[in-house]
């Protein structure tokens, strides 16, 4: 069995992936955004695991923070042999911590306290492919992981 990705651009030139559920919320097709910028999107979780849980996405479908490029100029590098022309997702990070910054503003949660968490691939348990990270808040959230 395999899957192909199947990439579209949308009339802001931002890469979106058909089938990504958070591609289409991000994008306002489905569902409810909370904020929004440019660059980002925010929504309320489907399975909330504290009173406020809330997930701040980029526009851009980006998979996971292994799948994030970053480059001071118009060409990026991984290392050896990974120079490409591609945009630098930098913009992306810092819109989404200021998103971050304002959910916890509109959640009411920037003077109690919150906790970010970002799952990337499969031991961290990555259930949808669309980078996002978890606002969570609004109780004492207990034993922590670390
Ligand atoms: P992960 O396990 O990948 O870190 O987190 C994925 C999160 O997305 C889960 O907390 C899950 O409840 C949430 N989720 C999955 N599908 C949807 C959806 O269609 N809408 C919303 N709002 N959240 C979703
Ligand atoms: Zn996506």
């Amino acid at each position: 069995m395999c899957s192909i990705n199947v990439f579209y651009y949308d009339l802001k030139g931002e890469q979106k992936m058909e089938d990504c559920i958070f591609c289409k919320i991000a994008n306002g097709e489905i569902g409810t955004l909370i904020y929004e910028n440019e660059f980002v999107a925010a929504f309320d979780d489907l399975n909330p695991q504290a009173p406020v849980h809330t997930l701040i996405v980029p526009k851009k479908h980006i998979q996971n923070i292994e799948d994030l490029h970053f480059g001071d100029g118009e060409k990026c590098h991984h290392g050896e042999g990974t120079e490409h022309d591609g945009p630098c997702d930098g913009k992306y990070i810092k819109e989404i911590f200021k998103g971050i910054k304002e959910v916890a503003r509109i959640k009411g949660v920037a003077e109690s306290g919150y906790r970010v968490i970002s799952n990337c691939g499969k031991d961290a348990g990555q259930t949808v492919m669309h980078l996002h990270f978890h606002l969570i808040a609004g109780k004492e959230l207990g034993d922590k992981i670390i």
